[in-house]
C-alpha cells in the first residue's frame, strides 16, 4: 500500500508554465520576473481588504529560517539582546535567534489556539523590559494568535513583534491576513507547507525600507559601485527565479488548497463526532479563520480507554500512513537546556497528548477511506 503522507506537495496546472518560461528566456538566477511577479502576487493576497496603512511589500527568500532570521537583523538584534519566543513551534522560529548570539525566553501557550499567551508574555516583559528586542508569536497548524491581545501588550512595553506565519499562509485574524500583523512577518514555501516553492519563504512588511533592506542582504550586501563592494555583512538568501516560478503557480490554487485542508479537518470532526476523549485545535470564534494546515487533535487517555497518542500514531505507522506528535517545546529541547521559561506548562502537555493527523490537500477518498479504517478499528467504531 503506498505512504500516505502527512501533507505532501500538490502542484496545480500553471507552475510547469511559469519554470519553463524561466528556462527558455535564461532566467536562471535569484533574480528575474518570476521573483518579481511572486512577490506580488504575495503582497495583493495578503493586503486585500487590509484596514490598516500603508501597502504590504514582500522579499522572497530561501527559505522561512531566512527571513526571520534578516527580520532580527533588520531590527537590530545582536547578542546579549532578549527575545521572547512561543515555546510551542518548529526550531526555524528559534535557531534564527541564536544564529545573532541574542537569549531566547520562552513564552508558554494558552488553551484556545496553542498559540503565544498574553499573560505569560506580558510577565516576562515586566521582567525584562527595555532588554527585549523582539517577540515572536507563531501561527501553529494555521490557527492564528491572539494578536489583539499579544499587539497590546507588546505596545505596552514598546517592543517590536515578528511575526512567524510560516504555516499560516491563508489564514486570518479579524478579516486581516495572517503575515500582516507583525512589524516583520516570515512566510515558508518548503515542501510541506499549504503551498510550496520545493523550499522557500519570504519576509514581509508595511514598512517598504525593510523589504528593500531584506533585498540587499539577501544578495549579499552589496553597495552601489561597479565592483563588488561590501560596508556591511550579507547573505546569500534571495529566492531563485525558477523556484519562484513555481511559487507563482501556486498562489493561483492557494484559495482551493485552504478550502480543501478545511474540508479535511470537517471530515475527521465527523468521524472522531460520537469518540469521546478526542478534541482538535478549534476556532475559538469568528474572530479567527484558520487554514487548517495541519488538522491536530489531542487525546485524553482517560476518555479513549487508555488509547494514547502514540498508540494511535503507531497504529496509523502501521498501516503505512504518517502523522506526527505535535510540536515538541523548544524550551524542552536539549540545545536550549536551562532557559528561562514564563507560563504554566501548557505547551508540555499538548506535545504529550496532540497528534497532528494526515492533512495534504491532494488526499483521496480512498486514502481517507484507509485512515478511517484503522482509526475504526482502534476505537471500535
Ligand atoms: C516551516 C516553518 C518555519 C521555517 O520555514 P523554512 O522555510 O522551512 O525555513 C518556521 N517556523 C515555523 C513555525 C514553521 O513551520
Amino acid at each position: 500500500m503506498n505512504k500516505i503522507w502527512l501533507s505532501s506537495p500538490h502542484l496545480g496546472t500553471a507552475e510547469y508554465d511559469y519554470v519553463k518560461e524561466a528556462f527558455d528566456t535564461n532566467w536562471i538566477s535569484p533574480l528575474g520576473p518570476n521573483v518579481n511577479g511572486f512577490e506580488d502576487d504575495i503582497s495583493s493576497f495578503l493586503g486585500t481588504g487590509r484596514k490598516l496603512s500603508g501597502d504590504i511589500k514582500t522579499a522572497a527568500l530561501s527559505s522561512g529560517t531566512a527571513a526571520l532570521h534578516l527580520a532580527l537583523i533588520i531590527l537590530g538584534v545582536e547578542a546579549g539582546d532578549i527575545v521572547l519566543v512561543q515555546s510551542f513551534t518548529f526550531c526555524g522560529t528559534t535557531n534564527p535567534v541564536t544564529y545573532q548570539g541574542a537569549k531566547i525566553v520562552f513564552i508558554d501557550s494558552e488553551p484556545e489556539t496553542w498559540n503565544m499567551c498574553p499573560d505569560a508574555l506580558a510577565q516576562a516583559l515586566n521582567k525584562y523590559k527595555e532588554k527585549v528586542k523582539a517577540i515572536i508569536p507563531v501561527h501553529l497548524y494555521g490557527m492564528p494568535s491572539k494578536m489583539k491581545e499579544l499587539q497590546d501588550v507588546a505596545d505596552r512595553y514598546d517592543v517590536p513583534i515578528i511575526e512567524d506565519a510560516a504555516e499560516a499562509l491563508g489564514s486570518s485574524y479579524k478579516n486581516m491576513a495572517c503575515g500582516t500583523f507583525g512589524e516583520m512577518s516570515a512566510l515558508s514555501f518548503n515542501g510541506n507547507k499549504i503551498i510550496t516553492t520545493s523550499g522557500g519563504g519570504a519576509l514581509v512588511s508595511a514598512k517598504p525600507e525593510y523589504i528593500e533592506k531584506a533585498r540587499f542582504l539577501s544578495t549579499q550586501a552589496r553597495d552601489q559601485a561597479p565592483h563588488y563592494q561590501h560596508s556591511q555583512i550579507g547573505y546569500n538568501y534571495r529566492m531563485s527565479n525558477i523556484v519562484a516560478g513555481i511559487g507563482r503557480g501556486q498562489m493561483k490554487v492557494l484559495n482551493e488548497r485552504v478550502a480543501q485542508r478545511r474540508a479535511n479537518n470537517k471530515r475527521y470532526r465527523n468521524f472522531f463526532n460520537s469518540i469521546p476523549g478526542i478534541s482538535f485545535q478549534t476556532e475559538p470564534n469568528n474572530d479567527f479563520f484558520s487554514n487548517y494546515w495541519l488538522t491536530a487533535i489531542l487525546i485524553d487517555p482517560v476518555l479513549t480507554g487508555g488509547i494514547t497518542r502514540e498508540t494511535v500514531r503507531l497504529a496509523l505507522n502501521a498501516d503505512n500512513i504518517e502523522s506526527r506528535p505535535l510540536w515538541k517545546p523548544m524550551h524542552l529541547q536539549p540545545i536550549y537546556e536551562g532557559s528561562e521559561f514564563f507560563g504554566t506548562r501548557l505547551c508540555e502537555r499538548l506535545f504529550e497528548n496532540g497528534l497532528c493527523l494526515p492533512s495534504g490537500s491532494n488526499l483521496t477518498d480512498e486514502e481517507f477511506d484507509r485512515i478511517f479504517s484503522t482509526l475504526g478499528k482502534l476505537f471500535k467504531v
